[in-house]
C-alpha cells in the first residue's frame, strides 16, 4: 500500500538543467515546454516541434536542436510512446556525434533513452543508459542530473525487489544534490518505501516525516501521510498512525485521485485490525475492497492480505481463503516481474562483483524454488477448497487443516530463506576473519625468514631451504590476500580509494618486475607506453593489483614468443569521455571460446592439469574484474586457442592537470636558469642568501616552513629547493618527504646542515636526501656546491628514492 510517487518522480525528472540560468528567449521557451510536459504532453510535443523548426543561431544551433529533440522525446514518453521517442533520441544523438562538450544535453538524451527502455521493459538497457547519463552529468558538473540518474537507478532496483541496493542509490541521489525539493522528495519518499520493504519501519517513519516537510500544502501531502500512517502502524505506533491517517482523510476529498481512497481505507483497516477492533477493521476493509479495482496492483495485493488477516481472525474461513487466493495471484505476478527485472539487472553486470551476482543467482534459484513450492501449495489449496465445499456439509475441519498447511509451508519457506542468508553471511564472515587472522602470523614468518636470509654467514643448503619456506609463505600470503578480497567483495566492503598517481611509472615497474621471470622462461617482454597518460587520479594499489595479475597470467601461460604491455587513452565517441586502456597480450596457450567468460568467475580455471602445473587458484581474474567494475570500468578478453590471449582493462580516465604540466616541464639545466625556493625562517638568513644568490639564478623566493614549500612545489615552477636543516627540525623523515616531492616535481634539492657528522649525513641519505652541504661554508664554495648538482641531468627517482 506504499505510494510510489511516480507522478512526483516524473515531475522531478522534468529537467531543469538550463532553467536556473536561463534568460534567453530560447531558454524561456524550453522552461515553458518542460512545465507543459507535466500537464499537457500533446501540446508540449507540438510546441517542441515548433521550437525545433524555428530559426536557430549558428553558434548554438547544435545545442538548440538537440534540446528541442529532447523535449519532443520527453513529451512522447509522457504519452507512453517510447518507440517514437527513441527514433528522435537516436537521430539527436547522431547529430551530436563528434560535437565536443555539451555533456548536459547528451546526458538528458541518454536519460530519456533510459526512460524509453524502462517503458519497454528493457531493464538492462535502462540501467546501462542511466549509468552513461550519470557519467555525462559528472562531466558536465551537473549535480542535479547526477541525482536524477541515481534516483532512477534506485527505482530500477526497487522494481527488481533489491531494496538494499535501491536504498544505496537513493542515499547517493540525496547526497548528490539537495536543492531541488521535488527531486529530493522523490528520493526521500522512495528511500522510505525501500526501508518499509526491508521492514526497517522506525527508519521509514523518520524518512516519511522528512518527506512530509517538503509537501505541506500540496496535493501530495495526503499520499505521504498515508505512507507514514502505514509505516507507523507497522512499527506498532498506532496512535500517531491514526493521527496521520486522519490528516490524510481530511486532505483527501478535494485533491486526491479516487484511487487513493481505498488505500486509505486499507490503512485504516490495518490499524484497526492490529488494535483488535475487528468490527471496525471489517467495515474499513469491505469498503476498500469495493473500490479496490481503482488502485494499482501493489495496493490491491496489500488490501487482500489485510482482508485475509481480518477474515481469518473473525473465523470466516471461506472469505479468508478467497482473499488469500487473490493475494497469492497478485503476489506471484509481482514476484515474476521482479524476478525478470532482477535477472536483467544481473545481466547488465553493473557495478557488481561476480560474487554478488552469484549470491543473487542463489537468491533467484531460491525464489524459483519458493515459487514452485508455492505453486504446489496453491494446487493443494485448490484441492482443499474443493474438499472444503464438499465437506462444508460436515464441518470446517478440513479448511482449518489446509490453512494450517499453508501457514506451516510459509513458515518453512521463511525459515529456509533466513537460514540461507545466514549461511552465506556466516561463510563470508568466516572467510574474512580466518584470512585476516592467518595474515598476522604469516607476516611474522615471512619477516623472520627475510631476516635469516639477510645473514651473510648462512650455510648454502640452509639458505636454499629457507628460500623455499619464504617462497611458499609468499604464495600463501597472496592466496590469503585474494580470499580476503573475495570476502570483501561479497560483503560489499571493497572500497576504491583514489589519489594522484604516476601511471607510467607503475607500468614501467610492472615490466621491470616481470622481466626476470620472462627471461627465465626465454620469452620477451615488449611495451608501448609512448601514448600512456602520466599522472592520473586512480586507486594505485588496486590498479597495480589488476595489472600485475594480468602480467603474471600472461607470463605463466606463455612458453614461447612474447608478452606485450601497452597503455593509451581513447575518447568515447558517444559521451566524449576519456578512457584509459591497458592491454596485456601474450602468445601463449590461449583460451577456448566457450570458456572466455567463465574464467572471470571465482575458482574457475580452464584446465586443471595445465594450471596445476602453473599454480594459481582461479581467483585472480574474478578479483580483477570486480575491481575494474568498482572503478567504473571492466576487464575483457580476446583469445585464440594455441595462438595467444589479449586482456584489455578499460577505465574512466581522470588526468591530473597540474601534475601533467609538471611532467611535461623541462628541468633547468644550470643554476643560472633555475627558479630557487629556500626554506629559511630567519629574516637575517634570508637577507644573506638573497644577497648571495641574486644574479646567480633566474629568481629566488623564500618560505618559512616545509608545508609552504610543498605547496609552492605544486605549482610546478620551482627548479631547485634549498632547505636550512634547522628549519626542518633536523628531521630526516621530513627532509625525505621534501626530497620526494622535489623529485616528483622535477626539482633539485639541497639540504644545508651545520657541521653534520658522517652518521647524520648517512641518516638523511637513507631517507633519500642525496645532496647535503655542510656549513659553515664560504659564498663561492656554496655557489659551486649548488652548481655541482646541475652536472648531471636531474633524475627525480634517484633523488627521491
Ligand atoms: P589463476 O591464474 O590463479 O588460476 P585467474 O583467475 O587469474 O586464476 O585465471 C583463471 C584461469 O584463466 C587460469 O587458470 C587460466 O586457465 C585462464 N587464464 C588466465 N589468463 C590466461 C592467459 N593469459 N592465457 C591463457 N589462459 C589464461
Amino acid at each position: 500500500m506504499i505510494c510510489r510517487l511516480l507522478a512526483l518522480i516524473a515531475f522531478a525528472l522534468a529537467p531543469a538543467v538550463h532553467a536556473a540560468a536561463s534568460t534567453s528567449a530560447f531558454d524561456q521557451r524550453v522552461a515553458a515546454i518542460r512545465a507543459e510536459i507535466m500537464v499537457d504532453p500533446a501540446r508540449a510535443l507540438t510546441d517542441a516541434e515548433k521550437l525545433r523548426a524555428a530559426p536557430h543561431d549558428g553558434a548554438t544551433q547544435g545545442h538548440e536542436l538537440a534540446t528541442a529533440d529532447w523535449l519532443r522525446a520527453e513529451a512522447l514518453l509522457s504519452q507512453q510512446k517510447p518507440g517514437q521517442a527513441l527514433a528522435i533520441i537516436h537521430s539527436a544523438l547522431d547529430n551530436l556525434r563528434g560535437a565536443p562538450g555539451d555533456f548536459a544535453i547528451k546526458g538528458e538524451l541518454i536519460l530519456a533513452r533510459a526512460g524509453a527502455a524502462t517503458a519497454q521493459g528493457r531493464v538492462q538497457d535502462a540501467l546501462q543508459d542511466n549509468q552513461i547519463a550519470y557519467r555525462l552529468f559528472v562531466r558536465a558538473g551537473d549535480a542535479r542530473g547526477q541525482a536524477k540518474a541515481l534516483l532512477v537507478i534506485g527505482t530500477l532496483y526497487s522494481d527488481a525487489g533489491d531494496y538494499a541496493t535501491a536504498l544505496r542509490y537513493f542515499d547517493q541521489s540525496i547526497e548528490a544534490y539537495s536543492s531541488d525539493t521535488a527531486l529530493r522528495l522523490s528520493a526521500v519518499n522512495n528511500r522510505a518505501n525501500a526501508l518499509s520493504q526491508l521492514r526497517r519501519f522506525p527508519e521509514a517513519v523518520a524518512a516519511y516525516e522528512k518527506a512530509l516537510t517538503y509537501v505541506r500544502g500540496t496535493p501530495n501531502e495526503s499520499l505521504i501521510l498515508r505512507n507514514l500512517a502505514r509505516a507507523q502502524a507497522e512499527a506498532a505506533r498506532f496512535e500517531p498512525a491514526r493521527t496521520s491517517l486522519d490528516r490524510a482523510f481530511a486532505l483527501s476529498s478535494p485533491g486526491v485521485a479516487s484511487g487513493d481512497l481505498p488505500a486509505l481505507y486499507g490503512v485504516a483497516a490495518f490499524i484497526a485490525f492490529h488494535q483488535h477492533r475487528l468490527d471496525e477493521a471489517e467495515t474499513w476493509i469491505s469498503r476498500a475492497l469495493q473500490q479496490a479495482i481503482a488502485t494499482d496492483p501493489e495496493t490491491q495485493r496489500d488490501l487482500h492480505h489485510t482482508a485475509y488477516d481480518i477474515f481469518r481472525a473473525r473465523g470466516d474461513n471461506s472469505k479468508a481463503l478467497a482473499e488469500l487466493e487473490a493475494f497469492r495471484k497478485l503476489d506471484d505476478e509481482q514476484k515474476a516481474v521482479a524476478a525478470s527485472a532482477t535477472a536483467a539487472l544481473m545481466n547488465a553486470r553493473f557495478n557488481f562483483t561476480n560474487q554478488e551476482l552469484r549470491i543473487n543467482n542463489l537468491r533467484n534459484q531460491q525464489a524459483a524454488t519458493e515459487a514452485r513450492f508455492r505453486f504446489r501449495m496453491l494446487l493443494g489449496l485448490f484441492s482443499a477448497v474443493a474438499v472444503v465445499s464438499t465437506l462444508l456439509l460436515i464441518g470446517f475441519l478440513s479448511i482449518r487443516r489446509s490453512r494450517n498447511q499453508v501457514r506451516a509451508a510459509n513458515a518453512t519457506l521463511r525459515t529456509t530463506n533466513v537460514a540461507l542468508e545466514k549461511a552465506l553471511a556466516a561463510k563470508t564472515e568466516f572467510l574474512a576473519t580466518t584470512s585476516h587472522e592467518i595474515r598476522t602470523p604469516l607476516n611474522g614468518i615471512l619477516g623472520m625468514t627475510q631476516v635469516i636470509l639477510a645473514g651473510r654467514q648462512l650455510d648454502p643448503t640452509l639458505r636454499s631451504r629457507i628460500e623455499l619456506v619464504h617462497g611458499a609463505g609468499e604464495t600463501m600470503k597472496a592466496l590469503v590476500d585474494d580470499i580476503l578480497d573475495v570476502a570483501k567483495m561479497e560483503t560489499g566492503e571493497l572500497r576504491i580509494q583514489t589519489g594522484e598517481m604516476d601511471l607510467k611509472r607503475l607500468l614501467e615497474d610492472a615490466v621491470t618486475v616481470w622481466t626476470g621471470q620472462a627471461e627465465t622462461k626465454r620469452i620477451g617482454i615488449e611495451f608501448d607506453l609512448d601514448h600512456c597518460p602520466g599522472k592520473i587520479v586512480a586507486d594505485e594499489v588496486r590498479l597495480r593489483q589488476i595489472i600485475f595479475n594480468l602480467m603474471s597470467n600472461a607470463i605463466k601461460f606463455t612458453d614461447r614468443g612474447q608478452v606485450r604491455l601497452a597503455a593509451f587513452a581513447e575518447t568515447d565517441d558517444e559521451t566524449g569521455a576519456e578512457r584509459l586502456v591497458v592491454r596485456v597480450a601474450d602468445s601463449g596457450i590461449g583460451i577456448p571460446a566457450d570458456r572466455l567468460e567463465e574464467i572471470f568467475e571465482s575458482f574457475r580455471q580452464v584446465d586443471g592439469g595445465v594450471t596445476r602445473r602453473h599454480g594459481g587458484t582461479g581467483l585472480g581474474l574474478a578479483i580483477c574484474r570486480s575491481l575494474a567494475r568498482a572503478m567504473g570500468g571492466d576487464v575483457a578478453v580476446d583469445s585464440t586457442l594455441g595462438t595467444g590471449s589479449t586482456f584489455t582493462l578499460a577505465l574512466p580516465l581522470e588526468r591530473v592537470a597540474a601534475e601533467a604540466a609538471i611532467a611535461d616541464r623541462q628541468a633547468a639545466t644550470s643554476l643560472g636558469t633555475a627558479e630557487l625556493l629556500m626554506i629559511e625562517p630567519n629574516p637575517l638568513g634570508q637577507g644573506i642568501m638573497r644577497a648571495l644568490l641574486t644574479g646567480e639564478c633566474a629568481g629566488i623566493q623564500f618560505v618559512t616552513d616545509i608545508s609552504s614549500a610543498l605547496e609552492a612545489l605544486q605549482a610546478g615552477t620551482i627548479d631547485h629547493v634549498i632547505a636550512e636543516g634547522s628549519a626542518l627540525g633536523l628531521d630526516p623523515a621530513a627532509a625525505g618527504e621534501l626530497a620526494a616531492a622535489c623529485g616528483a616535481a622535477h626539482a633539485r634539492f639541497t639540504l644545508l646542515l651545520r657541521e653534520p657528522g658522517a652518521e647524520l649525513i648517512g641518516e638523511f641519505a637513507a631517507h633519500g636526501v642525496a645532496h647535503v652541504v655542510s656549513k659553515p661554508i664560504s659564498a663561492p664554495d656554496l655557489l659551486s656546491e649548488m652548481n655541482r648538482v646541475y652536472g648531471n641531468p636531474v633524475d627525480c627517482r634517484t633523488i627521491a628514492a
